[in-house]
């Protein structure tokens, strides 16, 4: 007895007659399996061969403090991520009355507009920009992008404009950033900050704090103070071990928690 493939019942009539039937209709089964294997590969593939547009929009805006996919990093060109650029005149406009005041220390010709990627702990990409001096310029974008490479984890990176240059304001919501004129807190001083030369990590988990003449502490960010103590460990935290720490250090900075009279663990100058 001759039976079809697949269980179909046994065929009629003779032999001879059943043959040619069973074998038209198994070459007809084998045919439908092989165009519907390659019609399945060809979807399974089909977005390789013809992949949908990637919204690269997010980066082409340079929307900083937006996430961003991975393959639209790829898509836009990763080397794009990483720049130092003369200031472009929204981002100039954007600072005026803000982080830049008139002033004859430094003009917009000697900062410039870092774009940078950064992870943080949510395990997604963000968009960050910092406004640096040129002098440092290459190795922040050196830095950032091994910080990137390392998934160092930093939680938002945008220019203190967004917070009105309001620094405890900025240290508040963990902001990292560089150029913003103004004074050294509580004195008459220019910050190194105010010449784009130095910058702020992680702020809220690094804070500043010195011990008054009364002993009490001033702390900045003020609701930062339990992150005084760094015998502790916590997420963010900038020590002797941290890799932030290690490529600043290498490349001419000295971090504020090393000072002596005062604590600034999210502070990185550049020495001059
Ligand atoms: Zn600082």
């Amino acid at each position: 007895m001759l039976y079809e493939i697949n269980n179909m019942k046994p065929t009629k009539g003779t032999h001879s007659e059943c043959v040619p039937f069973s074998m038209n209709s198994m070459l007809h089964t084998h045919w439908i399996r092989t165009s519907f294997l390659f019609l399945t590969t060809l979807l399974c593939i089909g977005g390789d061969i013809y992949p949908h547009p990637i919204d690269t929009k997010v980066l082409e805006e340079w929307r900083a403090g937006e996430v961003v996919e991975e393959k639209a990093v790829i898509a836009y060109g990763i080397d794009k991520c990483f720049t130092a650029s003369p200031i472009p005149d929204h981002v100039w406009q954007r600072m005026q009355g803000k982080t830049y005041k008139e002033n004859p220390h430094i003009g917009r010709d000697e900062l410039r507009h870092i774009r940078t990627l950064h992870w943080d702990y949510d395990n997604r990409i963000h968009i960050g920009e910092m406004i640096c001096n040129e002098v440092i310029a290459d190795r922040l974008v050196e830095i950032f992008r091994k910080l990137y490479e390392a998934k160092y984890p930093i939680q938002r990176m945008v220019l203190p404009d967004v917070y009105n240059a309001d620094d405890e304001t900025q240290m508040r919501a963990n902001n990292s950033s560089c150029f913003c004129y103004r004074v050294v807190s509580g004195s008459k001083k220019l910050s190194k900050h105010a010449r784009g030369l130095a910058v702020d990590i992680n702020t809220f988990y690094n804070p500043y704090y010195k011990v008054r003449s009364d002993g009490t502490r001033y702390v900045q960010p003020s609701n930062a103070a339990k992150y005084c103590d760094r015998t502790k460990s916590f997420p963010y935290k900038i020590d002797h071990h941290d890799l932030a720490y290690k490529l600043f250090k290498e490349r001419g900075f000295e971090w504020g928690g090393d000072w002596k009279s005062v604590k600034d663990y999210q502070h990185f100058e550049y020495m001059e």
